[in-house]
């Protein structure tokens, strides 16, 4: 471990360097410099956390809601004013444009945000004299130790789409972030620290699958907040429902943009460009698929052409538009795809392969980071895998259709439902298409539908197994459960022994 850091796990308020002594490294995937090396929690680790989990919850969830977002604010605060820190921590591990990792720790803010308004959120019901002298009343009870287990491409946001429900709830945590960039998770427990959050509340461990596994079976953890590619959420999904937990496993994506005769299409060729190579395609709600509906795609392409070609591909610490893509493995699968467009026919109009990286004018050697440009595809058909396949990189397909019809049909019949989006100027026709359209978030000449915190996150079918989505009411329901309370105190009265059932007077 010699001049990397060594990145461990953090449990019970500490740093937790753990038993295992396996680790994986962890890159700047703009240099292709190894600059950490993240510790492999094996089951004791993670019992360990899990144990902490379980002995911070009795007191926690006893915590006045009054003390509970005194702490949410004053993370809050924190991390408002911390933020570009956690931004340059995410950088130098996903890659991602410093702008792009700025504006994902914001859209996990606004959740810490939502979730300030805990004691609205968890209001219960109150009947009185429901029976005579009897009142029912429901209040909205926390789970226990929870696990979040989220993915490398928003190594701040995702976490935060669940844990702050959970905690300003009452629960306590345990988050197993991906091993690519495990740094944003630690810096966020120290945050809450610092925000006075008690110790074993929030809990990190590193790690894979030996982690994971044990999480989705320990029978202390109560529920699984998973986020990740489609077959490892249908694993988590039925191996923790089996175990009893309750579940919400977030699935993979191919989010179709359809672009009607009638769309500005200069607003939709900007909306491409933004939401195919953002993040370097690597978001599960970037659009991969643009479909081009009558006689509009030869202009569109030239357009989206013209602005993908002045992109600047660079360190995202730097001055550029787009940044790396996370690993080695990833360049090369997504690369290719590329190769296998072109040998399927499909025309490439843009192509990524030989990008040259730019340093920003700084004197980081980028020579050995994991590039690949934005590339556009023109002519693709659904049987080609450039469409079939999840492919999450800067690669963005453009399918040719006659009609409306065609276009809903084929977003209808992808397997997968996370985003889609709709670009026209006939309200008519995109009042249709959010009614007819199967997926989850759709947006109307807006490219990538996040809806707000106050909203909740969640696609369908292949993108999410479970039936709760993340964050908004959906998400305080998910981390809560109800109980139901029936009392008598004014009248003592019951009519003596009566073994028959309980009718209401
Ligand atoms: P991934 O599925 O490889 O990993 C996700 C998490 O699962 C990580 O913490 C990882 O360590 C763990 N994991 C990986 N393999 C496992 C296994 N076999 N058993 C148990 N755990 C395992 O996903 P990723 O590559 O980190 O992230 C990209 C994927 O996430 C894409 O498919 C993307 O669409 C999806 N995603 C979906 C959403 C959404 O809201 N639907 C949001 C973000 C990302």
């Amino acid at each position: 471990m010699t001049n990397t850091r060594d990145i461990g796990h953090w449990i019970d308020g500490k740093p937790f360097t753990g038993t295992a002594s396996v680790t994986a490294p962890v890159t700047n995937p703009a240099t292709g410099q190894i600059t950490g090396q993240v510790r492999m929690a094996d089951v004791a680790d993670v019992r360990t956390a899990i144990d902490a989990a379980t002995a911070a919850f009795p007191s926690w969830r006893d915590t006045s809601l009054a003390k509970r977002t005194a702490i949410l604010f004053r993370f809050r605060e924190l991390l408002n004013a911390r933020k570009p820190e956690l931004a340059a921590v995410i950088t130098a591990e996903h890659g991602k444009v410093l702008s792009d990792a700025l504006g994902e720790v914001t859209r996990g803010q606004e959740v810490v945000e939502f979730a300030c308004g805990i004691p609205y959120l968890l209001e219960g019901r109150y009947t009185e004299n429901a029976s005579t002298g009897v009142d029912a009343y429901t209040v909205r009870a926390p789970l226990g130790p929870v696990a979040i287990i989220s993915p490398f491409n928003f190594p701040a946001m995702v976490p935060m789409w669940f844990f702050p429900l959970a905690i300003a709830a009452g629960n306590t945590v345990v988050l197993k972030p991906s091993e690519k960039d495990p740094s944003a998770s630690l810096w966020l427990a120290q945050l809450w620290a610092e925000a006075g959050l008690p110790p074993g509340v929030f809990n990190v461990v590193q790690g894979d699958k030996t982690a994971v596994d044990e999480l989705l079976v320990n029978p202390a953890v109560k529920a699984v907040s998973f986020v990740g590619s489609t077959p490892v959420a249908q694993y988590v999904y039925s191996t923790a429902t089996a175990a009893g937990k309750r579940v919400q496993a977030l699935g993979g994506a191919k989010n179709h943009a359809v672009i009607l005769p009638d769309a500005d299409l200069d607003l939709a060729a900007d909306a491409m460009v933004n939401a195919g190579f953002g993040s370097a395609g690597e978001r599960c709600m970037a659009i991969s698929v643009a479909v081009a509906v009558g006689d509009v795609a030869d202009e569109l392409v030239a357009k989206i052409a013209a602005r993908t070609r002045r992109l600047r591909v660079g360190d995202g610490l730097a001055e550029a538009d787009m940044g790396p893509l996370v690993t080695a493995a990833h360049r090369d699968n997504v690369r290719g795809y590329v190769e296998s467009a072109e040998a399927d026919g499909a025309t490439l109009v843009v192509d990524g392969r030989d990008v040259a990286a730019d340093d920003g004018g700084t004197d980081i050697d980028v020579s050995q980071g994991f590039w690949l440009g934005p590339t556009l595809v023109d002519h693709v058909t659904p049987d080609m895998s450039v469409y079939r396949d999840e492919i999450f990189g800067p690669v963005l397909s453009v399918v040719r259709v006659e009609t409306y019809d065609q276009a809903l049909e084929l977003v209808n019949a992808n397997p997968y439902g996370n985003g889609t989006a709709i670009f026209t100027n006939d309200g008519g026709a995109a009042r249709r298409f959010q009614n007819e359209v199967e997926v989850g978030m759709v947006g109307i000449n807006v490219p990538i539908p996040v809806p707000m915190a106050y909203y909740s996150f969640g696609g369908w079918k292949n993108s999410l197994f479970g039936d709760t989505h993340a964050h908004g009411s959906e998400g305080v329901r998910f981390f809560t459960r109800a109980k139901a309370i029936t009392s008598r105190w004014l009248d003592p009265s019951h009519g003596g022994v009566n073994l028959g059932f309980p009718q209401n007077t």
